[in-house]
């Protein structure tokens, strides 16, 4: 039987000619190593809207959230300096966790996790609140699939001479990232989301002049970007300490295939008919989503489980386990019960319909003529 499809937000169903590229040993102090991962720092930048003169892609190994942490622990300062997370899901929160592991000086502004987030509430909050240096927003909040408004917000981090971090390990590949446009001063993304590599890799991608600045800033050796970044140009390409070879020879093949697909825009059309698909399919068969389709990004959908007593989750995650499709297991919403199906990687609308099909089935064998709330 054929490995079943992963319908989460990451890590995501691969094409077989990124898992083929796993199949060879690298020296990754070598030549060709080395090409190979400053030829995805480019390709990277490019997807990023940062251009090369201000901007360097640092790999790093681990997940987006290595990334995530690294960012902050490189780059908000030790002391005069405080960190406002705009928060409207789990990503915000979880900057927030690990912001304060680091006893640095965060603040959250907490918004309702169904509405992508309020540029007013933005502009509010660091109007009350002189201490604020820096802002990280999430772009793609994948606790419900909603995507929040970065460029009006990063218009709001600029007029009030703030700089601006977004977690775009959701968004990148799939939604336009401009950085140089925002003018954030980094970024945080990882190899198993929208570029469809294998999960491993993280990278930050960060201003040259940040970076410099930076120096000695890090709580973590391993998790120093400044000290990365230096050792980086400074050897042509190489990680300080062992990559996770094989992954970084897949995701360069992946990320050669976004390329070759035709970049973001491909990818969303892509990815937007997949969404399609399921929520017309889902909505058919009496399930609400829980966000508006207008503020919802071709990634992950999220749905309200029914309240019949009859209903039950393990019922539907077994028919699409059956029919070849996992989903993620279990609500991740704070304040209601809901599930999610992902609709991103190499899935396809075909994929969709059957796994619609499977939820219709699941209902049927719960007893149930409909998955409304
Ligand atoms: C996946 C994801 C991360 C990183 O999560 P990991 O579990 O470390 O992969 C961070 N932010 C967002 C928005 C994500 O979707």
């Amino acid at each position: 039987m054929a490995d079943p499809l992963l319908l989460t937000p990451g890590p995501v169903s691969t094409a077989p000619a990124t898992r083929a590229a796993m199949t060879r040993d690298w020296p990754p102090w070598d030549g060709p190593f080395k090409t190979l991962t400053l030829g995805i720092g480019e390709k990277l930048l490019a997807a990023a809207g940062g251009a090369a003169s201000e901007y360097l892609a640092v790999p790093l190994v681990g997940s987006g959230s290595y990334a995530v942490d690294a960012m902050a622990g490189t780059l908000l300062p030790r002391a005069g300096a405080r960190l406002l997370i705009v928060c409207n899901g789990n990503y915000g929160r979880r900057l927030e966790t690990s912001v304060r592991y680091m006893g640095r000086d965060v603040v959250t502004l907490d918004l309702p996790e169904t509405a992508p987030a309020d540029p007013a509430a933005l502009a509010a909050a660091l109007r009350a609140d002189p201490a604020v240096t820096h802002v990280a927003v999430v772009h793609v909040e994948t606790t419900t699939g909603l995507f929040n408004p970065v460029d009006e917000l990063a218009d709001v981090v600029r007029a009030s001479g703030r700089r601006l971090w977004v977690d775009v390990v959701a968004s990148l590949g799939i939604l336009p990232v401009r950085m140089s446009a925002w003018n954030a001063e980094a970024v945080a993304l990882s190899s198993n989301k929208g570029i469809e590599g294998p999960p491993g890799l993280g990278f930050v991608i960060a201003r040259r002049a940040a970076l410099a600045a930076a120096r000695g800033n890090a709580h973590s050796l391993s998790l120093d970007l400044e000290h990365q970044a230096r050792f980086f140009e400074e050897s042509g390409g190489r990680f300080r300490y062992t990559p996770p070879t094989h992954v970084v020879a897949a995701f360069a093949a992946a990320i050669d295939a976004f390329v070759a697909e035709g970049g973001q825009p491909a990818r969303f059309a892509r990815y937007a008919a997949n969404l399609s698909a399921l929520l017309d399919g889902m909505t058919e068969l009496g399930f609400q989503p829980v966000i508006a389709r207008a503020v919802q990004a071709p990634v992950i959908a999220t749905f309200h489980q029914p309240g019949d007593a009859r209903w039950n989750f393990q019922v539907l995650y077994d028919a699409l386990k059956r029919a070849g499709y996992l989903m993620f297991p279990g609500k991740v919403t704070q304040t209601m019960p809901t599930f999610r199906i992902g609709c991103m990687g190499q899935v396809d609308v075909a994929d969709m319909n059957r796994v619609v099909e499977a939820a219709g089935a699941a209902l049927r064998e719960m007893g149930l003529s409909s998955g409304a709330p």
